[in-house]
């Protein structure tokens, strides 16, 4: 899935493993916490900065290929949860137990996405067996994954996902759309949704099978 929308996850992250601490926690750690599971819902995809320093360079290429690494495999973040837990434990902090509850849900949700759309799929047998798992499966990687998946019908749930995560952080911060009744959000999510499915998606592949039988 794109950077985006994984961003777009780990704020629901964030938003849900806080709802129950209220009253619990001042206003600023649950603020910090929402940024963490902001943070965490992304955690996997910072191992570019890998590429980036192995190719002395900030583009992505097409040999992008990420999912291959441990860096998307969950028990990386099993074993990083369970350390900063550990952590928690031993200063008797719910903080720092939450923040790696959080952790692993981020990344777990990330990995699940990456499972359902990306360019070759996540190694959830890691480190038995290297078999990718892809439900829609765009085989492309870099910008040119990119560059696939907007064209793609699946793309319509990161929209989705992006528009919930926009409006719970609309309806949290503004008490214009707090009152707002969730029906006519939907409505024109919906209706946006179909209309970017009739003159993007469908336009872009015709165009793009047209060129294609050209050069045949
Ligand atoms: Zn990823």
């Amino acid at each position: 899935m794109l950077g985006y929308t994984h961003i777009a996850e780990g704020y629901l992250v964030g938003v849900a493993a806080t709802s129950s601490y209220k009253g619990r926690l001042s206003k600023s750690d649950l603020r910090n916490l929402i940024a963490w599971g902001i943070l965490c819902g992304y955690l996997p995809d910072l191992d570019a900065l890998i590429y980036f320093w192995k190719k002395r360079s900030f583009q992505i290429e097409t040999d992008f290929r990420h999912h291959t690494w441990p860096t998307h495999t969950l028990p990386v973040y099993i074993i990083l949860a369970s350390v900063i837990d550990l952590w928690g434990r031993w200063f008797n902090s719910d903080k720092v137990r939450l923040a790696a509850r959080m952790l692993l849900m981020g990344s777990a949700v990330h990995l699940l996405s990456d499972t359902l759309i990306s360019g070759d799929g996540i190694m959830w047998k890691y480190p038995l067996d290297r078999k990718m798992t892809v439900v829609f499966n765009m085989d492309a990687h870099g910008l040119e994954f990119q560059g696939v998946v907007v064209k793609h019908p699946s793309f319509l749930i990161e929209l989705a996902i992006i528009q919930v995560a926009l409006l719970t952080w609309l309806k949290r911060r503004f008490s214009f759309f707090r009152n707002m009744n969730w029906h006519w959000a939907v409505l024109l999510i919906g209706i946006f949704n179909v209309f970017y499915y009739l003159f993007y998606v469908l336009s872009s592949n015709k165009k793009g099978r047209i060129a294609n039988e050209q050069d045949k």
